[in-house]
């Protein structure tokens, strides 16, 4: 038996007044999606617990059969995993975003959380010189990825409240900085890695400045159960993520990094449906995540939105199912997303989202002719998960 997990982050969404009160997923012309509906389960999960942020590292985590509530411990220690810093009991990790400021009547306000998206190879070279001025014997910053790196606070405080820089754009960064336990220490490292940055002669050339970092997303070690001994199964993660990368890596399963794999609408699609039916020849479960949806979503385009999310059903969905069906008898499948991205707000939202699992055997015990993969059709299935961990047991066991 093989089991696959599809997942289109950020697909779900709230109906459209201008649009009939339809939702993108209503709109986009999905058959893939629509006949594994039909012959499938539909219903609605729960993927981020009451009261949690609706990340998506909170909604991967729910999706890959693990409770946040027992083992979310911050967005930066996955992250940490995904780039192979391996944190003690006493390290404590926390995202640092190189941003960009402007001033205004003697206020920083948040410009760009990204520093316009600053290439890996610049913002290295930035990471380094911050590293030669902040580093200290308990204080190790490490280069990541374009504007998103890491500081790990040995012995430090894990229980201050921070503030993610994408959701300050606009504000004075004044009424966001970090409070309580040993906040103190992480505004001294921001405040001079200001300092630092306004001298810094590589960094004066540059269109979009690198005017300071942002600590946030903060937290000890993840200590997740290996997928293989919860399921008795071993499989592999296909994403273009950090985030979910560093999942996979926590949950002992096999991160495959597919070239082209960008995470937006120009991804290598056909490069993640072949590294995806080559993992099922070595394990039996493989995990592909897309993110571009999301992305369409954050923009707030509903053509691009559209596309994404046709693009996933006829370049992921349809040929993963294609290729399952010609290589295996049995397979069980699940589709959804992590969590809506309503493109009335642009950001995360935590409502339940719409899900398919579907069985290559009895296809049809569970089907229904007259409906589609939409929030509204999953709703009036009547079949609803409230905690999304569970899906994966439904999905392992069978249902
Ligand atoms: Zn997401």
């Amino acid at each position: 038996m093989k089991y696959v997990v599809i997942l289109g982050d950020g697909m779900a969404d709230y109906p459209l007044p201008e649009r009939d009160n339809k939702t993108p997923l209503a709109l986009s012309h999905t058959p893939a999606m629509d006949r594994l509906a039909r012959n499938g389960e539909l219903g609605l999960v729960r993927t981020i617990p009451e009261g949690m942020d609706p990340g998506s590292d909170v909604a991967n985590l729910s999706v890959l059969g693990y409770d946040p509530k027992r083992f979310y411990s911050g967005r930066a220690p996955i992250e940490a995993a995904s780039i192979g810093v391996e944190l003690s009991p006493a390290d404590v990790a926390f995202r640092c975003n190189l941003v960009t400021f402007r001033e205004q009547n003697g206020r920083f306000i948040m410009d760009d959380y990204s520093a316009g998206h600053i290439a890996t190879a610049d913002a290295r070279l930035i990471i380094k010189e911050l590293k030669r001025h902040l580093d200290a014997p308990d204080v190790t910053f490490y280069p990541g990825v374009s504007y998103r790196h890491l500081m790990v606070w040995n012995n430090g405080c894990a229980d201050m409240k921070t503030t993610p820089p994408h959701d300050i754009t606009g504000r004075p960064i004044a009424d966001y900085l970090p409070q309580g336990n040993g906040a103190e220490t992480i505004r001294a490292l921001m405040e001079r890695a200001r300092e630092i940055l306004a001298e810094l002669e590589i960094n004066r050339q540059r269109a979009c400045p690198v005017g300071g970092i942002w600590l946030w997303g903060q937290g000890r070690a993840i200590k997740l159960p290996r997928f293989k001994d919860k399921y008795g199964i071993s499989g592999s993660v296909i994403s273009a993520v950090d985030l979910v990368k560093g999942l996979g890596i926590c949950a002992g399963l096999r991160v495959i990094n597919v070239p082209g794999a960008t995470g937006y609408l120009d991804t290598n699609y056909e490069g993640k449906v072949c590294a995806a039916l080559d993992a099922l020849a070595e394990g039996d479960f493989v995990y592909v995540h897309v993110e571009a949806p999301d992305e369409a979503s954050h923009k707030g385009s509903l053509d691009e939105k559209i596309r994404a999310i046709e693009d996933f059903d006829s370049r992921i969905v349809a040929p993963i199912v294609a290729g399952l069906e010609q290589r295996y008898e049995e397979f069980r499948l699940m589709v959804l997303p992590d969590h809506p991205t309503p493109l009335a707000i642009r950001t995360h939202a935590p409502d339940p989202v719409p899900f398919i699992m579907y069985a290559s055997r009895d296809a049809s015990r569970h089907g229904a002719r007259d409906r589609a993969y939409t929030e509204q059709d999953a709703a009036q299935s009547g079949l609803f998960i409230n905690s999304g961990w569970q899906l994966m047991d439904r999905l392992i066991q069978g249902f």
